[in-house]
């Protein structure tokens, strides 16, 4: 692109950087300007006609999920937590404002993990158990939230985060028994609801960008491989003589898919596993495969949906788990070999009676369907299928008759005792909302909030728990989503999902067509789609905790304006030759910015090898008087199921206790 001040204003023109398209937040009428502003100017309190302060959220209409420019991790919901980590919100707090109000349960966090926990208790300590939940942003879920976009007033709907019921490891019977109990059979609705004919005939390509391969070319009828389900019958020798990729890197690249050498011959399995578990899989391409270097632009990519991390940084042994190429005669079991710290993930998965159902917009259905659950004024319905379509009356989440209350753009700030932490009857929950900070009281408190918010609002914690407690670094991804007037281009040129390894979004992709309930996917290519891009600010080069650390900086300080400007150079230049034109065709852009995306996982190549029972989330677990911890970074795994079984467990230690 050129960069100069005068070529960016033309190129910025080509690419339509001056259209009014929906990028823009409006909310009750109110027109926000792209990327949003402060909380507090967004949502200023409210009085309503009797005088009595009303909360954004109470307003009728109020309704996120619409909301498009910059989203996830959004302006107002990150500022309060960031100043309590700086050590300058208690100068600028003004005195607590005591709410008067008391509850059974307190749970802070209202993602999947938060919302499971209130779930759970209310199920054992009755109905009548008053539970309010504070999450700090706008809208409920953490990272199960829903893009909901209308062209023309037609419902178009998409994830805005979590992407899918799957886990490596199988559902426990306590996750997979609230999924049975709020009506959701995932193999079931797997089956009925997948339309499998609206993409048909699409398949995959690659785009290889100038900057990184010399040319910008699109070749498209990649070959199956690399855990792609479905691919073009072409050969891989065929497939890479039309990319610009040097004759050796193609070379090597045959070898690496289609080989069948036993690159550790004579080294016992659990020896072979133990190695790869501790070498990337960039070292096992480059070093024990011997690839040539030119094929490292080409998998670099691979790992950024799973990991948020390149190859780099993942063990080659979780790439083997994964279907990566290079291993097919390297003769690897799938039993998780004893003697081994680390199992790679895909090695537990089971191979038969796994299931991946994906609702229109994600798990944020799930995360409807227990809000709903919890409070039933909130929505109508009472199946799996209608909660697609159902409307969420966001003023009834924190109603005073409601035995459970969902009290959002709220960040707890302190938690404590009343009183020693053993003999304490009660636990008071500060929390900043609008530029005010408000107690609460509770008898119990579930933190499912992030392992490394805690220190900060519950200073009173064990010293090795904080330090266990901070140990994970969350990553960082962007899930940017693009509405299109149409999606002629993608079918002129029989693709469906582009890889582009070296760009500024690493895939582009249509969403799954799902039909559920009232809800029908764009069938016809003339119609309005919604394009989903995949963006990782990794650092190849440093360490994977420092990687995530840097991408956190980047997202928090890169503007929607850069966003958009390299969403637009991209569809273009990706999808120009199927006659897209990002003037005309973009209508809306929603960038769903995650800095503290996955919960850390451990990686063999990074983390030490702790003893059994004490991995820092063992530690950092640990319950605290009326305190119990829940969240995925609980459990060290980024998955929905592993996020309710830390919830679970939290409200039985609390029960228990
Ligand atoms: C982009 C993305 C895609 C994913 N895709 C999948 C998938 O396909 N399948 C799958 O199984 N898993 C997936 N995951 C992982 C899965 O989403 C999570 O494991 C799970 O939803 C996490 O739920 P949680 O409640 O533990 O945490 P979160 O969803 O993070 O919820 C915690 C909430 O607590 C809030 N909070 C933090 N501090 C405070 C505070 N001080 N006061 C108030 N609130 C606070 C947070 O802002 C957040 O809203 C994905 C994750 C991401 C980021």
């Amino acid at each position: 692109m050129n960069n100069n001040p005068e070529g960016k204003t033309v190129r910025d023109h080509e690419l339509g950087m001056h259209r009014n398209i929906t990028r823009r937040d409006f909310l009750n009428g109110v027109a926000v300007g792209a990327g949003g502003l402060a909380a507090g100017a967004l949502f200023p309190n409210l009085l309503s006609a009797q005088g009595s302060q009303q909360f954004a959220q109470d307003v009728p209409g109020y309704y996120p999920p619409t909301l498009t420019g910059m989203r996830g991790s959004h302006s107002g919901a990150f500022e309060v937590a960031h100043s309590v980590r700086d050590g300058d919100f208690w100068e600028k707090a003004g005195k607590p404002i005591d709410t008067h109000q008391e509850y059974d349960l307190i749970v802070v966090g209202g993602g999947m993990s938060g919302l499971a926990a209130a779930y759970f208790y209310r199920k054992q300590a009755g109905a009548s158990a008053r539970i309010l939940i504070l999450d700090n942003h706008d809208d409920f879920g953490g990272h199960a939230k829903r893009n909901e976009f209308r062209p023309g007033g037609r419902l178009l709907l998409t994830n805005g985060g979590t992407v899918a019921i799957e886990s490596p490891f199988p559902y426990s019977k306590q996750a997979r028994g609230l999924l049975t109990e709020l009506g959701i059979d995932p193999p079931a609705l797997e089956k009925k609801c997948t339309d499998r004919e609206a993409h048909r005939g699409l398949g995959f390509a690659y785009f290889f960008d100038k900057e990184t391969f010399g040319a910008d070319k699109l070749v498209t009828g990649a070959p199956a491989g690399m855990g792609r389900q479905a691919g073009s019958s072409s050969t891989w020798a065929d497939f890479l003589a039309k990319t610009p990729l040097s004759t050796e890197a193609q070379q090597s690249i045959v070898r690496i898919q289609e080989g069948k050498t036993d690159y550790l011959e004579g080294v016992p399995q659990a020896e072979k596993k133990a190695r790869l578990s501790r070498m990337s899989y960039k070292d096992f391409l480059l070093k024990v495969v011997k690839a040539h270097p030119d094929v490292i632009p080409f998998y670099q990519a691979r790992t950024h949906g799973l990991y948020g991390i390149g190859i780099d940084a993942v063990p080659a042994l979780d790439c083997w788990a994964i279907h990566f190429p290079g291993f097919q005669g390297m003769g690897l079991d799938r039993v998780p070999s004893k003697g081994l710290s680390f199992t790679a993930l895909g090695e537990v998965t089971p191979q038969e009676g796994n299931y991946h159902f994906h609702f229109p917009d994600g798990n944020a259905s799930i995360a409807r369907m227990l809000v709903r659950s919890l409070i039933p004024a909130a929505a109508s319905g009472n199946t799996a299928e209608d909660i697609v379509t159902a409307k969420m009356d966001y003023s009834r989440l924190d109603h005073a008759d409601s035995s459970v209350r969902i009290r959002l753009s709220s960040t707890a700030v302190g938690v404590r005792h009343l009183g020693e932490t053993a003999s304490a009857r009660q636990v008071e929950v500060l929390y900043g909302r609008e530029q005010k900070v408000y107690a609460v009281r509770g008898k119990g408190v579930v933190l499912a909030c992030w392992n490394m918010v805690i220190p900060y609002i519950c200073p009173d914690l064990p010293a090795e728990q904080k330090e266990a407690l901070r140990y994970g670094v969350k990553v960082p991804l962007v899930y940017t989503v693009v509405e299109v007037r149409n999606w002629n281009a993608f079918h002129k040129l029989g693709i469906r999902s582009v890889s582009c390894p070296g760009m500024y979004h690493s895939s582009v992709n249509l969403d799954q067509a799902i039909n559920i309930g009232e809800y029908r996917p764009p069938r016809s290519p003339d119609e309005p789609i919604l394009v989903h891009m995949l963006r990782t600010p990794c650092q190849p080069g440093l360490s994977a905790r420092e990687q995530q650390r840097a991408g956190h900086y980047e997202l928090l300080a890169t503007p929607f304006e850069t966003f958009e400007r390299n969403i637009r150079d991209q569809l273009a230049r990706v999808l120009g030759s199927g006659g897209f034109d990002p003037v005309h065709d973009i209508e809306a852009i929603t960038v769903n910015r995650w800095p503290h995306g996955y919960a850390y996982e451990y990686n063999p190549m990074w983390d030490p090898d702790w003893p059994e029972g004490k991995q820092p989330c063992d530690i950092a677990r640990k319950p605290f008087g009326r305190i119990s911890i829940a969240n995925s970074d609980a459990a060290a795994a980024a998955y929905t199921d592993q996020a309710i079984d830390q919830g679970y467990r939290a409200v039985a230690e609390l029960l228990s206790a």
